[in-house]
């Protein structure tokens, strides 16, 4: 798993999809930049993310509110008060965790010994194995579940009640270590806003503070009375927006997963206070129906639904990816009633109220949150993407399977070699081309090297422009995927390309 992650890493970087921020000098924990490839794939992700949202629902429009807010917005939101991770020091590493998380993966470690022994067991069982009744009745299996659950109810009952001392205690009776050290020296636990803050202006007291913002959501809520009167939309509906939060994260590792400068794509989704919870399961459906229309197998996504349900929530759960390192969550479906808007009624004294022209009633909406991570998104597609192929003639290849949809080059255009004028046919063909798709040019090294590398980084189609084509205007087409070449038309180029890349 180390290595493939490392693998990916590296591949990023080679290719320019994702280089560390400010690289030169030495770069700045948690925070990258995407390079030429890379901002293209981001872009794509964007884009059909906000198609799907914005053009595909009638109901549902975009906007894009500014990074900074006023500073009362987290007042309300609760951030100031409660964006907290709970934080510990190793005194021998000297390194700093988040109690919680160090906990969850020793949960995980519970449940990977729980999966070892089933395996084990439906090796010897064969067909006849049946993994509800082993558990129940195995005395090894049984004993490691009832340890996990006791431990998930305390840590969970530990975080209700904002218990940090239990929160170490627990560190210290299920012997876990700083990986680093590998000793359980551990400090108390202490809270930390996650928030950035900077000032405004030149003035230096209180008021000046603001926050860089830690989600997107906060700026449609406060634009919820501006969308709705201006948009005249009607209960249920819904508001998107995709850009930058903050947040100065601990846990900063696992490459893009958890950064400190990220962005969001949200949809907010107003609806009448008692259809909440259908409309909770419709958005959960049909966001799972949205990975899947990428074309990644769905053993790759799984549905967390949480018990531990977040204040303001009354239904959540996350869609979970199956990175390099295992299930983790890459977009949050929360069912968050009427916590947002209402304490933005009380801060600011706006009534934060839909009037429903049809019962004649005033009434402030349940909202449905949908929220997915942009870079968490790249992620999860890198590492599907990238592998190792072997060829039918036994030598391999480096590919990045990518969704067609997604790929930073739809098509690159190559010249087999540099001369007879081969090189001036591809740029017609070239210019023929990029009004409608991303297109690379390339006459730089071997026809197979040229293939090669755009493999690597995703193309669907290689178009090769060769001396026959100079006679009768046809060129190959190979396929990134069967690596079959066809012949075919400079004239059908647009429209073949066209179905292959239609929403
Ligand atoms: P986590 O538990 O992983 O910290 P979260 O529950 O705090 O995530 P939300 O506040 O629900 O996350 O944010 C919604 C989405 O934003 C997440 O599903 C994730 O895809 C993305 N996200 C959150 N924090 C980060 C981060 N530090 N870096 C990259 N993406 C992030």
């Amino acid at each position: 798993q180390e290595t493939e992650l490392k693998t990916l890493i590296s591949h990023s970087k080679e290719y320019g999809f994702i280089f560390p921020s400010s690289e030169i000098y030495d770069g700045l924990s948690a925070v990258y930049d995407y390079g030429q490839l890379g901002v293209e794939l981001k872009n794509n992700i964007r884009n059909y993310w906000w198609y799907s949202m914005t053009r595909l629902h009638k109901n549902i429009v975009g906007i894009d509110a500014a990074i900074f807010m006023h500073p009362t917005t987290w007042k309300a939101s609760g951030h100031v008060d409660a964006f907290m991770d709970p934080l510990v020091d190793n005194k021998d590493s000297k390194k700093r965790y988040r109690a919680d998380v160090l906990i969850e993966e020793h949960i995980e470690k519970y449940n990977q010994r729980l999966q070892k022994e089933i395996d084990k067991a439906s090796k010897r069982f064969g067909d006849s194995f049946d993994k509800e009744l082993f558990v129940k009745t195995n005395p090894r299996a049984l004993e490691i579940l009832e340890k996990r659950d006791a431990l998930h109810r305390r840590f969970v009952a530990a975080l209700e009640k904002n218990d940090l001392d239990e929160l170490r205690n627990i560190l210290q009776d299920e012997n876990i270590v700083c990986p680093i050290s590998g000793t359980k020296n551990w400090t108390e636990v202490r809270y930390f806003n996650l928030m950035f803050d900077t000032k405004l202006g030149s003035v230096t007291d209180e008021a000046s503070v603001i926050y860089l913002r830690p989600e997107t959501a906060q700026g449609i809520f406060v634009n919820f009375l501006n969308v709705y009167k201006t948009g005249r939309m009607k209960v249920p509906f819904g508001i998107a927006q995709v850009g930058k939060a903050f947040r100065n994260e601990i846990v900063a590792r696992q490459f893009i997963f958890r950064m400190r400068e990220f962005e969001q794509m949200e949809m907010q989704f107003f609806v009448k206070p008692g259809t909440e919870m259908e409309w909770y399961r419709f958005w959960k459906e049909e966001r799972m129906k949205w990975h899947l229309s990428l074309g990644i197998p769905d053993k790759y996504y799984r549905f967390h639904d949480h018990d531990k349900l977040a204040h303001y929530a009354n239904a959540a759960c996350d869609i979970q990816f199956n990175f390099p390192f295992g299930f983790k969550e890459l977009e949050g479906i929360h069912s968050r009633t009427d916590f947002d808007l209402k304490n933005h009624e009380t801060y600011s004294g706006r009534k934060m109220q839909y009037f429903d022209p049809e019962t004649s009633e005033s009434y402030i909406p349940y909202v449905i949150e949908t929220s997915i991570g942009l870079d968490r998104t790249v992620l999860a597609m890198l590492s599907y993407a990238l592998r190792e192929e072997t060829l039918n003639d036994g030598s391999t290849r480096t590919l990045l399977k990518l969704p067609y949809i997604l790929a930073p080059a739809k098509v690159a255009v190559l010249p087999l070699v540099k001369k007879d004028g081969l090189p001036q046919k591809a740029e017609e063909v070239f210019e023929q081309l990029k009004w409608d798709f991303q297109c690379i040019y390339d006459e730089k090294d071997s026809i197979g090297r040229r293939y090669r590398r755009q493999d690597a980084i995703g193309t669907p189609y290689c178009i090769t422009i060769d001396h026959q084509t100079l006679n009768d205007n046809t060129v190959t087409l190979r396929d990134r995927d069967t690596l079959e070449q066809i012949r075919i038309h400079i004239s059908e180029l647009n429209n073949f390309l066209n179905t292959q890349y239609h929403y």
